[in-house]
């Protein structure tokens, strides 16, 4: 089955993005993405596309400012859905979710670090959302943590070590299309999800991402991906960087890659661009693990694999 690229946090100038929506999808289109979800601040941008090859899968960022920083994304929901408020995070969260679970969308929990909004107390406390933004491409959300604050990738294996089935998801949260393209500016190209589906239909993009059979990057790109109870094993092509240089492949980039299990454990690291781990063995029937990868390239760059529970 052949890999789609997309992104699936990304604003128009239906809410506080600097372009139309044929704009943002025209640049996703020129970098050779498969598929976008435009995700507006609580409003629903429908775009209809007659002539393009890329898929667009509508989606909302469910966004409440007050009294509590909380932005969930809904994606492939058929209406808007308004924010709901709850008596504290934990529980205004959960209601949200719910309400894209209800509305037959997949949720995802946006950037917790943004303005300190969510810490892990909350996200264990959590239930039924599919995805995790381990990675936002906007500085001002905080993915690494720092004095205190756990990083989100800390805050996923926490949700991950109590059972809590949720996938991981780099996103770009673009809103800046127009002007130069820096660090300080919220540009588009910087975080993606790769998915392995039989065909670029919503339905399959949907449900492939729903069963977590996808990878998600900030460059890394692998060319072959195979989990299964035995091992782990990944061939990586290069890094992709698309951050308005229309798909560079860069492929004299040195890798590692980590085994990484309960609690953020890492367990083994593999040097190269050939990786295979085999799974360890659990004597105690009744224990409960996980194992995850992340690659790290020479540049920086890296890519995650879902956890494989056991
Ligand atoms: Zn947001
Ligand atoms: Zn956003």
């Amino acid at each position: 089955m052949p890999w789609f690229k997309g992104n699936l946090h990304t604003h128009t100038n239906k809410s506080d993005g600097d372009s139309s929506p044929e704009v943002v999808v025209d640049w996703y289109e020129k970098n050779k993405y498969d598929f976008l979800v435009l995700s507006d601040h609580n409003h629903l941008t429908i775009l209809e596309k007659d002539d393009t090859n890329i898929l667009l899968i509508p989606g909302e960022e469910i966004t409440l400012n007050v009294p509590y920083s909380i932005h969930v994304n809904a994606i492939g929901i058929k209406k808007v859905i308004e924010p709901t408020i709850r008596t504290n995070k934990a529980k205004t969260l959960q209601a949200n979710i719910d309400n894209i679970i209800t509305a037959g969308g997949l949720a995802e929990i946006n950037h917790p670090n943004f303005r300190w909004a969510l810490d892990e107390d909350d996200l264990v406390q959590v239930r039924g959302a599919h995805f995790l933004e381990v990675f936002n491409g906007n500085f001002n959300t905080h993915n690494y943590g720092g004095g205190g604050k756990k990083s989100v990738e800390e805050m996923w294996d926490q949700m991950l070590s109590r059972k809590i089935q949720i996938w991981g998801v780099a996103v770009d949260d673009s809103h800046h299309f127009q002007g130069e393209f820096a660090l300080s500016r919220h540009n588009p190209g910087r975080g993606w999800v790769q998915v392995f589906a039989e065909n670029l239909s919503m339905n399959n993009i949907l449900e492939s991402m729903r069963n977590g059979n996808f990878y998600f990057s900030t460059g890394v790109k692998f060319k072959e991906v195979v989990i299964d109870k035995e091992k782990i094993e990944l061939k990586i092509t290069g890094d992709d960087v698309n951050e308005g240089l229309s798909n560079t492949l860069i492929t004299d980039s040195k890798y590692t890659t980590q085994l990484i299990s309960k609690n953020g454990e890492i367990i083994e690291e593999i040097n190269g661009k050939k990786v295979s781990f085999s799974i360890p063995k659990i004597t105690d029937k009744d224990d409960y693990i996980y194992f995850r990868t992340k690659t790290l390239s020479s540049t920086g760059s890296v890519a995650w694999t879902q956890p494989l529970f056991v």
